[in-house]
């Protein structure tokens, strides 16, 4: 019985193929001050936020947000550029 690989090319996303499959390549990623974990992307002058069951929020800035890691309030005045 042959026995199944844990599916590690599912979870690496390929950085290199990544302009491939995307249009939109300069997203600014928007971390967590302390345990830099993804926040949100900005995105058009905005910021898309994501959380869990796939709520999606589109809010411009300034725009504040609890980390889902350590619970760090982060604040992002102005999208990077
Ligand atoms: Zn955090």
């Amino acid at each position: 019985m042959p026995t199944p690989f844990p599916s590690r090319q599912a979870a690496q996303t390929s950085w290199s193929g990544a302009a491939t499959t995307k249009p939109t390549t300069h997203n600014s990623e928007w971390r967590c001050t302390r345990c830099d974990k993804l926040l949100g992307v900005c995105r058009d002058g905005r910021m898309h936020l994501r959380f869990a069951r796939g709520h999606e929020y589109l809010v411009g800035f300034p725009v504040q947000a609890t980390c889902r890691g350590c619970g760090t309030l982060n604040n992002a005045t102005a999208p990077a550029r």
